[in-house]
């Protein structure tokens, strides 16, 4: 019975087998319009050959591209230059360095804060509303 405990001392060579994993220093990518980290769904961009140099390219994250896919799609260019110009464009509206929204549409987020200000408004005037007619009822 003795001999089954005994027999676990070599565990330390278990661990040093364990050093041959992959190395995670991997440097972060970055959104190149909205510098948000973009660990999956990351999208490389280049531009097509013909466009003045130097040609640039991006990394963007999954929303900027949607934006960008979208502000393609709106952009009556027709040039090696279009993917430029919307990539400049998608970066005005959503960059972090941007700090003056002109045109934007109003975000989800004010939408809620509008919402949840017209639901308390709505509450306190039907209670002044509850609140006349039982008072004129009760008269
Ligand atoms: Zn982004």
């Amino acid at each position: 019975m003795e001999d089954i405990e005994k027999g676990e001392s070599g565990s330390s060579s278990a661990v040093a087998t364990r050093r041959a994993e992959p190395r995670k220093a991997r440097p972060p990518v970055r959104c190149s319009i909205c510098a948000r980290r973009t660990w999956l769904n990351a999208t490389h961009l280049m531009e097509p050959p013909g466009v003045p140099e130097p040609r640039q390219s991006w990394t963007l994250c999954k929303r900027c591209h949607t934006a960008l896919l979208v502000e393609m799609e709106r952009s009556p260019i027709l040039s090696p230059l279009r993917l430029r110009i919307a990539t400049g464009i998608v970066a005005a509206d959503r960059s972090p360095y941007v700090y003056a929204p002109s045109h934007k549409p109003i975000s989800d987020r004010t939408w809620i804060i509008i919402m949840a200000w017209g639901f308390g408004i709505a509450m306190l005037l039907h209670l002044v509303l509850v609140v006349m007619l039982a008072f004129v009822s009760g008269h």
